[in-house]
């Protein structure tokens, strides 16, 4: 086993933008690191640079004590798992496992014995003779992790393994991947473009956005206490919703009345290079006013579009009127954050006993102390 310090690593494809920028990421012995962000971000990019399948332009790439810049994938000693897995479909289990060891040269009894233990680490020891056309994609993925266990691999290194299934056999997978790699305690670095994979599996996770490390928190850091405008929008399903924000002395005056500006960021907020910011409010931090039961807080009327019920809680979406001077911005920001142009209209959790309506002229409650303001020019999280 061993941790992977990616220290000021770039890549540069000709002369163009760099596709990995100055990023410093620490994986320490026995973490599960996730790489994620939108696609052309860079984090495939930076998982080849880690194996070996890509040059890397400047920085260092330290595994361990080894500095492996200038190391051919083999002799760096880790493992990939592939999006198809990359098994042999006319090999055995056992055989597809003992790969690696035969490839080595290793004797019939070692490949014995190292087989065996691994397929009962994976629960395939009663499977070992079949093919892996046979087997569900559950038990596939675990051939492929048998493959890297038996060769006593330093890390696991995972390419968006998920992204071929359907979404119950993903949410199953994900939680194979995440028991086993606690139980084997591995270093792993893991690909994703889905914010719900990196968040139910990371240790801690690296957002990239354009090459550029954005954030590097545990998941619940990110969800809490995004640093920027991007890691907010990326990070939370359905997505914070951001809206207009007029700084007038200790107060903001959102699209639904005025909120008083924490006190730990009044002094950033005075710094700001703009008198109207971006406020991020997640959906899940508003209410039906009649149905919450929480102090604090304060409580709007605003006009309701529509409502999608889904059983133990609903959804209503609001209109709101993005004034010039924060327009760009956020049409910006749905632009890298692969959305469908500029949001006019916020999207606001209620629990599912609410009776709200579409058409109402609802009474919502909204917990303001878990409102963030972001300064427009920058990105910049300021509370
Ligand atoms: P995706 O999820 O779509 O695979 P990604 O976040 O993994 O995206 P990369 O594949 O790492 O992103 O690509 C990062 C940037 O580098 C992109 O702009 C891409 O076009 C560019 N790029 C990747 N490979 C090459 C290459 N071989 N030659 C030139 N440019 C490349």
């Amino acid at each position: 086993m061993a941790a992977i310090d990616m220290k000021n690593i770039v890549k540069k494809y000709g002369d163009g933008f760099p596709a990995v920028n100055d990023v410093s990421i620490d994986v320490a012995d026995g973490e599960f690191m996730i790489l994620v962000g939108p696609s052309g971000c860079g984090k495939s990019t930076l998982l080849r640079m880690i194996v070996g399948l890509e040059d890397i332009t400047d920085g260092d790439m330290m595994i361990g004590d080894r500095r492996v810049n200038d190391l051919a994938p083999r002799e760096r000693n880790l493992a990939m798992v592939f999006q198809n897995y990359a098994l042999y479909p006319h090999l055995s289990v056992y055989e597809n496992i003992a790969f690696p060891l035969r490839l080595a040269g290793a004797s019939d009894s070692e490949v014995d014995e190292k087989v065996r233990t691994a397929s009962k680490t994976l629960d395939l020891d009663e499977h070992l003779e079949r093919k892996p056309g046979n087997l569900s994609g559950g038990q596939r993925q675990r051939v492929a992790m048998g493959r890297a266990i038996v060769r006593d691999a330093d890390a696991f290194l995972f390419d968006e393994p998920l992204s071929n299934l359907d979404a119950k056999l993903r949410g199953q997978m994900r939680t194979e991947i995440a028991r086993l790699q606690k139980r084997l305690g591995i270093t792993t670095v893991y690909v994703t473009h889905d914010q719900t994979e990196a968040m139910t599996l990371g240790d801690r996770v690296a957002v990239l956005k354009r090459g550029i490390l954005q954030q590097l928190a545990t998941p619940r850091e990110l969800y809490t206490n995004p640093g920027n405008l991007f890691v907010a929008g990326f990070i939370g399903s359905p997505p914070m919703n951001f809206l207009p924000a007029t700084v007038n002395g200790t107060t903001v005056t959102l699209p639904f009345g005025d909120v008083q500006i924490p006190e730990r960021s009044a002094q950033r907020v005075e710094n700001a290079t703009s008198d109207v910011l971006i406020a991020g409010i997640r959906p899940e931090h508003f209410e039906d006013a009649a149905v919450k039961n929480e102090s604090g807080g304060s409580t709007f009327r605003a006009k309701v579009e529509a409502v999608e019920w889904l059983g133990n809680e609903a959804y209503a979406y609001i209109p709101f009127e993005a004034p010039d001077a924060v327009r760009s911005q956020l049409a910006e920001l749905e632009k890298d954050l692969d959305g469908e142009g500029l949001r006019t209209q916020m999207v606001v959790s209620l629990d599912g006993a609410s009776t709200i309506a579409e058409g109402d002229d609802a009474e919502i409650w909204v917990d303001t102390s878990k409102m963030h303001l972001f300064d427009p020019a920058t990105g910049e999280n300021l509370t």
